[in-house]
């Protein structure tokens, strides 16, 4: 529901279509205090795409008016994940760029008997607004002070001469107006903090009811984008932009996105950094975007995700499920398939020689040729995953048990098991079987997966670290303070299985080799940006490199996997209901 379009006086809109040439011109703007996250990933969507569709150009404008959150750190993380998910801004711009224009027009607005200095604190201005219990509205002694007094005291306040709540910039609304975003709204405050940008050369900042339609108007945006809680604030935003007679963008507003599972909040994420729930702001379990990104998830699954649920005016929380599907379907297109067992246990088939070997040559992705192909040895010892075995068999078991067959992936015959061999704990940690290579083979109803032991071919390649991320939270709204009493008590403790150990086919370093053999592999892995190294292990779910990988080229080119540390996320099972 996009409300009227307002009324723009034709001069404006002159010099505002001369500057534009008529195209669609948009923004998306955020505050550089944290990392975006995956709703943010629907405003970034939003806003390149419509300006896309139309033939226009979309800013990334920081909206910086809060020193004491904003860093640097955050500034550079938002452009490189708006890079990342595809879209590239036709100019990167901040509010910090506007300070001197802003205050320019603030001193515009004071001298046209808008605006006026007030002394009122929090308290007061709440009382002068109907309080709590929305009693009668009431100006206070300040607004009717004279013009020349406002400029006098918004000059001190510039100069540093009032401390932090002393005084504000109001501006001079409509107390009559039933829109609370008419109340006198604040358009500056004193703030005596170092701006990440302009230093300290200000103690006095716009707030974003001042900021934002200006900085909008500043930058000939035609359409302002923004989520739902912004509709009352468009009354407010026309009104300055007419009050300063500037020309005035369209404001419309959708829906936020939110999925289930989680919180993203950026307070609430500190939180539970801080308490230790989460290693990081970009821990794989978290739905921030440097997350999402670390944990493998490729952005192609992000903005399918976004644009499959369109741009509703209605705010929604989305079951993540819906998000894990787009990742499984991007994901199923572009990674190859390899054997990895991440709990190995050692099988010795007992009737093969001592140095039985063949070799297959398996495709990475079968009938995708262009995938390629990896020649992958086959011996007498092989891994495979100890989830396929168990010591006690039962009839609704198929893999592998004491005097069961199991079919392995890719060979034709398959396996019975003999015998176990078990360590000083009475642990099995070796299986015997019989390789079944003759014609009447018993027929197994399972295949498993199996990487061979066979060193001098570089099998398996060994994977010092899996994690396995399960759901951090342990309800679908974890913040529901009847259900959970709120977001840190609801932390599920075994979200996080750290697995050491894992071992994968030759296929694995085949693929990393292939991908340092390109430019922008070579570039990224100088960089060590691993991310893009995904795989599916075969029956077991998708992979992906993490960035505490120790990958450095000259191990890539001297074939040193061993001096490697491989590090790998789960991005996601492999069907929406495996648990494991
Ligand atoms: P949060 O409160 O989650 O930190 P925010 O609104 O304060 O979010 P901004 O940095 O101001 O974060 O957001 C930049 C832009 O992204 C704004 O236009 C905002 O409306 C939009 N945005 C933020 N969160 C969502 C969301 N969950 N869904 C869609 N758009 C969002
Ligand atoms: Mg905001
Ligand atoms: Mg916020």
């Amino acid at each position: 529901n996009p409300g009227e379009n307002p009324q723009i006086s034709p001069e404006l809109m002159e010099e505002h279509l001369k500057a534009t040439g008529g195209k669609v011109v948009t923004r998306f703007p955020p505050e550089p205090n944290g990392y975006l996250h995956i709703g943010h990933a629907k405003a970034i969507n939003v806003n390149f795409g419509y300006a896309k569709t139309h033939g226009g150009v979309c800013n990334l404008r920081y909206d910086d008016t809060n020193p004491e959150a904003e860093e640097q750190e955050y500034v550079d993380s938002i452009l490189e994940i708006v890079r990342w998910l595809g879209f590239e801004p036709h100019q990167v711009l901040y509010s910090s760029d506007y300070f001197d224009q802003l205050h320019a027009l603030a001193i515009k607005l004071i001298e046209c008997g808008k605006a006026y200095v007030c002394h009122c604190t929090g308290k007061q201005i709440n009382e002068q607004r109907g309080g709590e219990d929305r009693g009668p509205r009431f100006a206070c002694a300040h607004r009717d002070r004279p013009i020349s007094e406002s400029l006098a005291e918004f000059q001190k306040m510039k100069e540093g001469r009032y401390g932090a709540n002393e005084a504000t910039l109001r501006m001079k609304m409509d107390l009559e107006d039933g829109n609370p975003q008419m109340w006198d709204l604040i358009a500056y405050r004193v703030k005596f903090a170092t701006h990440h940008r302009t230093g300290d050369k200000w103690c006095i900042y716009p707030t974003y009811d001042f900021t934002h339609c200006l900085c909008d108007s500043f930058e000939n945006i035609t359409h302002s984008l923004c989520t739902r809680e912004f509709v009352l604030s468009r009354q407010s935003y026309y009104w300055l932009c007419d009050a300063v007679s500037v020309y005035k963008p369209v404001q419309w507003e959708y829906g936020r996105l939110n999925i289930t599972n989680t919180i993203l909040s950026k307070r609430k994420l500190l939180a539970l950094c801080n308490a230790g729930h989460v290693r990081s702001l970009d821990d794989p379990r978290l739905y921030t975007l440097p997350a999402l990104r670390r944990r493998g998830v490729p952005p192609q699954a992000i903005n399918a995700f976004v644009r499959e649920l369109g741009i509703t005016a209605a705010d929604a929380i989305i079951e993540v499920g819906r998000l894990e599907n787009h990742i499984r379907d991007a994901l199923n297109e572009c990674a190859p398939r390899i054997m990895a067992a991440v709990r190995p246990l050692r099988v010795i088939l007992e009737n093969l020689p001592e140095d039985h070997f063949e070799e297959l040559e398996l495709p990475y992705k079968p009938r995708e040729p262009a995938f390629g192909s990896r020649r992958v040895p086959f011996t007498r010892t092989l891994f495979i995953d100890h989830s396929d075995f168990r010591e006690t068999d039962s009839p609704d078991y198929f893999r592998l048990a004491p005097n069961k067959t199991v079919g392995l992936i890719n060979l034709p015959y398959p396996i019975t098991c003999t015998d176990v061999r078990r360590n000083a704990d009475g642990l099995v940690n070796e299986v015997v079987c019989r390789y079944e290579n003759s014609a009447n083979a018993p027929k197994p109803t399972a295949f498993i997966q199996w990487v061979a032991d066979c060193p001098q071919r570089g099998s398996p390649v060994r994977i010092e670290e899996v994690r396995i991320y399960n759901p951090l939270f342990k309800h679908s709204n974890p913040d529901d303070m009847k259900v959970t009493g709120g977001y840190l008590n609801d932390v599920n403790k075994d979200s996080l299985e750290v697995v050491n150990n894992a071992v994968a086919d030759v296929g694995l370093w085949d693929c990393i080799k292939r991908y340092a053999a390109t430019d922008v592999g070579k570039k990224e892995l100088r960089e060590h940006n691993v991310e893009n190294l995904r795989f599916q292990f075969m029956r077991i779910g998708y992979f992906a490199l993490d960035k505490d990988t120790t990958l450095p080229l000259s191990t890539i080119a001297n074939d040193k996997v061993s001096e490697t540390k491989l590090i790998m996320n789960r991005v996601v099972t492999l069907k929406e209901d495996a648990k494991k």
